[in-house]
């Protein structure tokens, strides 16, 4: 249990304000924000809310969506990102977790330059803030209008490309990546050149109903995720294991009844 964490969004239903009193009473130890969770709120006060219920913030999700048609609306996409990078140092999230964007009819390698050249621009603020930046990975299904970086050797070759400064690294997240078979080698690759910021899980669910919002529970579909588990602490990574699950199904459910299980499958799957 140590090393669990939820992501707010997972439990999309409640507020951050009770995200934090669930997950506290259910020992979970981490906390991943997502920014829909912490619109118009005072900053300052869910950082000390997060902190006095003894929960570890572990990052806030999320920055990308860098490609774009015009100069104005790659300049805009920057400009959010910079603000994410002043709400993790606000709420003080270590990391923040990059989704890098895609454009339905842009080409990928243009999409990819782009996405290169957008954490380019907002590196030096984040080294500035002492916030980090994440590259997740994001599958295939998603290379239209999500992410064009789609596999862990594309986001090591973006980090190879900005010269690997130490700030920036990937998100693994069994969703995405489980299907890779070059998944173990690009693991170790991360690792050893201490990249690998952040362990994402749930289950990819057969069939899946909808393509973004119908994420399982540890468990309940056909992701291996204690091999990749292993692979990802082989390399001496110890952080948190967060759950991070979209699920039209789960959210119209009891938010409670969801932790409970979230917490039995865990421990499940780390027994
Ligand atoms: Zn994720």
């Amino acid at each position: 249990m140590k090393r669990l964490c939820v992501h707010t969004i997972t439990t999309k239903p409640l507020s951050i304000e009770q995200c934090i009193e669930q997950f506290a009473q259910r020992q979970i130890r981490g906390i991943t924000v997502w920014r829909q969770a912490i619109e118009g709120k005072d900053l300052s006060h869910v950082r000390r809310q997060i902190s006095e219920s003894g929960l570890e913030i572990v990052s806030l999700c999320r920055g990308g969506f860098f490609p774009a048609v015009s100069t104005d609306a790659r300049q805009k996409a920057i400009e959010d990102n910079l603000r994410a990078i002043d709400q993790a140092a606000a709420i003080g999230a270590p990391l923040i977790v990059l989704v890098c964007g895609a454009v339905p009819g842009m080409r990928l390698s243009e999409a990819r330059k782009q996405i290169a050249d957008g954490i380019a621009a907002v590196l030096p603020a984040a080294e500035q803030a002492g916030v980090k930046l994440a590259i997740e990975p994001l599958h295939p299904l998603y290379a239209d209008d999500r992410s064009a970086v789609n596999t862990m050797a594309q986001a090591n070759q973006i980090c190879d490309l900005l010269g690997s400064p130490a700030s920036l690294g990937i998100a693994v997240d069994v969703y995405h990546v489980w299907w890779d078979d070059q998944l173990q080698q690009q693991i170790e690759l991360t690792g050893r050149t201490n990249r690998l910021f952040a362990f994402h899980i749930c289950d990819w669910l057969t069939p899946t109903t909808d393509l973004l919002n119908d994420r399982g529970l540890m468990g309940d579909g056909c992701i291996d995720i204690r091999q990749i588990s292993d692979w990802v602490d082989a390399t001496g990574f110890n952080g948190y294991r967060e759950v991070e699950i979209f699920s039209n199904r789960w959210w119209s459910q009891d938010q409670h009844d969801f932790l409970d299980r979230i917490v039995s499958s865990y421990q499940d799957l780390y027994r």
